[in-house]
């Protein structure tokens, strides 16, 4: 008998206990917790199956007819699936699926329409950018020089700033989209500004690209050449990115810079497990998953303006809420820290005009991706509105102090949890 044979038999708590304690550790918190932080969501079991399944190990550099490596049929098979799904989630001529993350997907469109020291315009970091769009301190800022637009006091896009912008600087490539910005963004026009001055432009959809899939947030195409996304976050997929080009004639410049641009060999597993995924939001349940998570950042974003927190921009058509704390005089980190001992997790998150730093903030984001993937809606939205509002209030009222936190709300927290678990025990 092989005397490795622990090698594939020993399960990990056997193998490794002290991972398995930490990991058992996180499954309980997210049994028991309710999770608004807005990029999380869940994995369907199906997308886990692909991700843990025989198909981890493989090298598959290259493209499907065009690998490296020997044993690679039914790679190409998997690859070639999730390509024409992507394609068809979007609307795209042209999609590559193997970016290892959104920031990667975001480097490899830099790769096919960039030189070093080229200008970018995009949307800065308290109006809701990404620090991929060319923060000082991500690669993107330190290669290219960005220029940044940014938003009304409102907290809109200010188009009429961006297309000044642009006939200033003449960017080469123009980035909309954000992790933070909660209104649908006018493609058209930002096409419009971009064809003045001969740029490029890329939608970075990484938090409402399950909208546009489920048919809730307006498309970037036609107006828009690249379109980016994680594919974790909205998306209810493998932690991931993808580019879709809106032009096939892109597709081979994408593909290059994608391979062997910026990246070696793609992660088989999560390929699999973005075809599962990206089947998944192709069929019509993902319009009403899609419908409903809109519903309940609406949700959010209504009652807690009647209970007096200021929303960004009033609304949302995104989903999440971004609230912006300073009429309240509480700031993002501690709302955050107040609410996760309650059980809600959520994030700080800077907002238009912000004065503090990122670490604290003075805006707070929740996202519905997560509780929706979970089976809630309208009326745990609701409720969780009303304890949320419970909770920063007496922060609000207690300036200072080191707060308890309400045994009741704690409780009731937690019971709505146990009321939609998740995967079987
Ligand atoms: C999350 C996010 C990214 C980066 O995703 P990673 O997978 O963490 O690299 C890029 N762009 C936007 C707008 C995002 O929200």
């Amino acid at each position: 008998m092989s005397t490795n044979a622990w090698f594939f038999e020993d399960t990990l708590s056997k193998a490794d206990p002290e991972v398995a304690l930490h990991i058992a550790a996180e499954e309980a918190r997210l049994r028991g917790q309710i999770e608004l932080v807005a990029p999380k969501n869940y994995l369907s079991r199906a997308a886990r199956e692909a991700m843990n399944s025989m198909v981890v190990f493989a090298t598959i550099e290259g493209y499907p007819g065009k690998r490296y490596h020997a044993g690679v049929e039914n790679f190409d098979a998997i690859e070639r699936l999730a390509i024409e799904r992507a394609k068809a989630m979007f609307g795209g001529g042209h999609a590559n699926v193997q970016p290892h993350s959104g920031t990667q997907a975001n480097q490899a469109v830099y790769f096919a329409t960039l030189s070093p020291g080229d200008t970018v315009l995009s949307m800065d970091l308290a109006s809701g950018g990404h620090l991929s769009h060319g923060l000082k301190s991500n690669l993107s800022g330190r290669w290219f020089n960005t220029v940044s637009y940014g938003t009304t006091d409102e907290g809109f896009i200010d188009y009429d700033a961006m297309e000044q912008l642009a006939r200033e600087h003449r960017p080469k490539l123009i980035i909309v989209g954000g992790s933070s910005y909660p209104r649908a963004i006018d493609f058209q026009r930002v096409s419009a500004i971009a064809a003045e001055v001969g740029a490029a432009t890329l939608a970075d959809v990484a938090h409402f690209s399950g909208l546009i899939a489920g048919k809730q947030y307006p498309s970037p195409f036609p107006h828009i050449d690249f379109l980016t996304s994680t594919t974790n976050k909205n998306l209810r997929g493998p932690r991931g990115g993808l580019v879709v080009c809106r032009d096939a004639a892109m597709g081979r410049k994408i593909d290059s810079a994608v391979f062997p641009g910026i990246q070696g060999g793609p992660h088989p597993n999560v390929m699999a497990a973005k075809a599962v995924c990206f089947g998944e939001a192709l069929r019509p349940e993902f319009v009403e998953y899609a419908s409903s998570v809109l519903k309940c950042a609406r949700i959010l974003a209504r009652e807690l303006g009647g209970r007096g927190y200021k929303i960004v921009t009033g609304g949302t058509d995104t989903p999440f809420t971004m609230v912006d704390l300073r009429t309240r005089g509480i700031t993002g980190d501690t709302a955050q820290k107040a609410l996760e001992e309650h059980g809600i997790t959520a994030n700080r998150n800077l907002v238009p005009n912000d004065k503090e730093s990122p670490n604290v903030t003075s805006g707070l984001r929740m996202g519905t991706s997560a509780i929706v993937a979970r089976g809630m809606g309208e009326t745990e939205a609701s409720a969780l509105a009303g304890m949320i509002a419970d909770v920063l209030d007496q922060v609000a009222a207690n300036p200072g102090k080191d707060l308890k936190p309400d045994a009741n709300i704690v409780e009731k927290v937690s019971s709505m949890a146990a009321k939609f678990p998740l995967y079987p025990v």
